[in-house]
């Protein structure tokens, strides 16, 4: 069940990222065609080409984690805090050391449960 929620979320990132990809070479025409114009705002124009650089980075780094997601269900630690593994006491996920099923689905690339991200984040870890 959890094998086919991320090969689903891995097939929806590539399709948004072949919209990222296409909609830059819609963009591209438009400015090649408009390359004779001199008020050209170059500027925009490459904070444009950022923006979709960085969100097709961050949907690809999300791609990574859900291979190794797929990863850990096949050597059988998908679905097990992290912090139970490392240190069991530390872990007060009211499912520890699993991690809640419904978050599973909801976030398939997590490593940590909810509480022990939450304390992760505010370095009580
Ligand atoms: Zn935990």
């Amino acid at each position: 069940m959890f094998r086919k929620n991320i090969l689903q979320k891995i097939e929806e990132i590539n399709e948004s990222m072949q919209g990222i990809r296409s909609s830059d070479s819609n963009e591209s025409s438009l400015f090649s065609s408009d390359a004779s114009s001199e008020d050209h705002d170059e500027g925009t124009e490459s904070h444009e080409v950022e923006k979709s650089f960085l969100l097709m980075s961050r949907e690809s780094d999300y791609l990574t984690n859900l291979e190794k997601a797929l990863q850990r269900i096949d050597d059988g630690s998908y679905g097990i805090c992290e912090v139970s593994v490392d240190d069991p006491e530390k872990c007060e996920c009211p499912e520890s050391p699993l991690i809640p099923e419904e978050r599973l689905l909801a976030v398939p690339n997590a490593t940590k449960g909810v509480f022990c991200k939450e304390k992760k984040k505010l370095n009580l870890l």
